[in-house]
């Protein structure tokens, strides 16, 4: 069986986990900071020794970094103060902040002559910084001993959240002023960066907990693979129920209580989270059906309800079960056909043909006993060309959404030729994205192909969009939610 490595959780990159085996540092239980780095923190010797092999090439060049590398990140540091008046300037922070992890990537990558992978980067994109001024323990440590002894040469970190840091009491009286404030990018049922960093940690715990039990099973599974917990409510509703006046916890958290095996009085907020990011792909388009159709509900009634998920990935397929709550919530419906389409699909079986191979997917008891299907095509094509080649057979579905899609950010002009056929064949479409700014800059492409935006679908926030935040490193707002945003809706 091929070894598979967990990615370590942001409280790791923290030092406020260990790093083997992520068990959390509790006030009664400290973990020791590797000696020779002091940039990670393990539980005990034998997590140590464990990591060790992997951990010693990288920590010897994370010595000669403090030594003669990080001086450079100090010496920009000094040049710009971000935090000159009696406000942080932003700009100016992040400025510093991307260099100097930038610079820091650059020297070790040169000294152990090899790229770092993804878990040796998350050390440097979420190591701890002063929110305020941007200075790590490393140059701490560097300016101690430029200056001789007295300084102090570690970060303080606020006592409510823990994943807040700064380096004086001046500092963390700047960092205060937004840290207890909700910030308009995120903007999530009015919860400040604080709260929104404890719901974080929380979900972190959870997430520990879920991986524990799969690898009792004998699962494979991590954080960035695979649905964390995939599970949607084994029953199927009696008739359409709106979702405008409704939400996640009025919609599912009676359910998951009642169906997962937790005891009595476990808290069941942090696993319906964690649900949410599966159930998030069906209870979108649900939803978006309902605000594009704008009260006719002639879809609820479909003999065959046809979806086209734009560019699919990964995600969809693992989470192809999620698509029977379309049927559970939609009782009339007979079959659900949902089309995967996008280049990643050829890696996995996907069919270059429009049409392509329609799969039968496995259904609960209960709709296979009333023969109600789930079908699943998955085609290669990029979206516009499987329109091109279906030619006069093309039919337009229900909704075509694009999940996450990122079209302002990577593969702008091919995103930019499905918006004109989504557009031109007055495809019902929605595009949803993972942060504001991303929304904002996706409605402006698909206004650009001459679509006439819903209002109600953006830009706007996603009511059914995962609850689970997700952190962007080295970002002062940093948050994001998949399909937390609509970016624009139309047809
Ligand atoms: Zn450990
Ligand atoms: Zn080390
Ligand atoms: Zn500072
Ligand atoms: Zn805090
Ligand atoms: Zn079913």
């Amino acid at each position: 069986m091929a070894t598979f490595k967990q990615v370590p959780p942001m409280s790791a990159n923290f030092g406020q986990a260990c790093y083997q085996c992520f068990a959390e540092q509790t006030p009664e239980k400290q973990l020791s900071r590797c000696g020779a780095c002091k940039r990670i923190g393990y539980c005990s010797t034998a997590c140590q020794k464990k990591n060790w092999k992997e951990h010693k090439t990288l920590c010897k060049a994370l010595g000669e970094l403090e030594t003669t590398g990080s001086g450079m990140s100090l010496h920009f540091y000094n040049l710009s103060d971000p935090t000159a008046g009696d406000s942080i300037n932003t700009m100016e922070l992040t400025e510093f902040t991307n260099m100097s992890i930038h610079a820091d990537i650059y020297f070790v990558e040169r000294a152990l002559g090899r790229p770092l992978d993804m878990i040796e980067r998350n050390l440097f994109a979420w190591e701890p910084r002063c929110a305020a001024c941007g200075i790590n323990e490393r140059m701490l440590r560097i300016r101690a001993r430029e200056q001789g002894q007295g300084s102090s040469t570690q970060l303080q970190k606020c006592g409510d959240c823990l994943s807040t840091f700064f380096c004086s009491p001046r500092h963390w009286a700047l960092v205060k002023k937004t840290h207890n404030t909700v910030p308009a990018a995120v903007n999530y049922n009015g919860m400040t960066l604080c709260q929104i960093n404890q719901l974080i940690r929380e979900d972190i715990r959870v997430a520990n907990l879920l991986r524990e039990g799969k690898a009792q099973q004998g699962g494979v599974s991590s954080p960035d693979f695979g649905p964390l917990l995939p599970w949607a409510p084994n029953r199927t509703m009696e008739g359409w129920k709106s979702l405008l006046e409704t939400d996640w916890e009025k919609e599912f958290l009676g359910g998951i209580a009642e169906e997962l095996p937790f005891p009595p009085g476990t808290p069941m907020k942090p696993f319906l989270r964690a649900a949410s990011d599966n159930l998030t792909l069906p209870m979108t388009i649900l939803y978006a059906l309902e605000r594009l159709y704008g009260g006719d509900l002639a879809f609820t009634r479909e003999e065959v309800l046809v979806i086209h998920v734009i560019g699919a990935a990964d995600l969809e397929v693992m989470n192809a079960m999620m698509f029977e709550e379309i049927l559970h919530r939609l009782p009339e419906v007979k079959r659900v056909e949902i089309l995967l389409c996008g280049p990643d699909m050829g890696k996995i079986g996907g069919s270059e043909k429009p049409g392509g191979v329609a799969l039968s997917m496995e259904t609960c008891p209960e709709c296979t006993e009333k023969d109600r299907r789930r079908v699943q095509i998955m085609s290669s094509s990029l979206y516009h060309d499987y329109v091109a080649k279906a030619g006069a057979s093309f039919k337009a579905p229900a909704l075509a959404v694009a999940f996450n899609s990122g079209a302002s950010e990577v593969e702008t002009d091919s995103w930019k030729a499905t918006m004109k056929v989504l557009v031109e064949k007055k495809i019902p479409t929605v595009f949803t994205a993972f942060n504001r700014g991303e929304a904002e800059k996706e409605a402006a492409l698909l206004k650009e192909a001459g679509a006439e935006l819903v209002p109600a679908l953006g830009p706007c926030r996603n009511p059914w969009g995962s609850m689970l935040f997700k952190v962007e490193p080295a970002s002062l707002e940093g948050f994001y939610n998949s399909n937390g945003w609509f970016a624009g809706g139309f047809k």
